[in-house]
Formats: structure tokens, C-alpha cells, sequence
């Protein structure tokens, strides 16, 4: 069975584990320690990090074209 996972969401590494913990699973990132949602099958777990994986790069891919105003903390006007 393949098994085709994203990378991850938050630091975008392939580093990525499986993590078993009693009756559910998800997937954990090495680089920076995520954990994607616990479920109880493996193939779920998968499912939901992909999706959140694939959020995560749309919702970066749009941010050039985005219509909508973006607000930044880090911002300060002078
Ligand atoms: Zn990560």
C-alpha cells in the first residue's frame, strides 16, 4: 500500500513519523514537533494532515493575489 503524505503544514519538512498512541494514530513532524490531528485509523490520520498540509499551501499561494486586506501585527506605521 502507498502511503503519500504532504509535507508538513507549519515548517514544510518531510521529516515526518507516524505516532501510535493507544488505540489512535497521527502523524508527527521531526522538524518542529507537529502533530496532526489523532485518529483511529492510520489512514485518517493521513487523510487529515494532507488536508491541513494542502490548506496551508493554498492559503499561502493566495496570499499574493489576495483580494482581501491583510492585517499585520508586526507592522508599525511611522
Ligand atoms: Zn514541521
Amino acid at each position: 500500500m502507498a502511503i503519500a503524505l504532504e509535507p508538513c503544514p507549519f515548517c514544510h519538512s518531510n521529516h515526518l513519523h507516524f505516532a501510535h498512541s493507544g488505540l489512535d494514530y497521527c502523524v508527527v513532524c521531526q522538524s518542529c514537533k507537529s502533530k496532526g490531528p489523532h485518529q483511529g485509523e492510520l489512514e485518517s490520520a493521513i487523510g487529515q494532515w494532507n488536508q491541513a498540509s494542502r490548506a496551508a499551501f493554498m492559503h499561502e499561494e493566495n496570499q499574493e493575489g489576495a483580494s482581501q486586506p491583510q492585517t499585520r501585527y508586526c507592522s508599525a506605521r511611522g
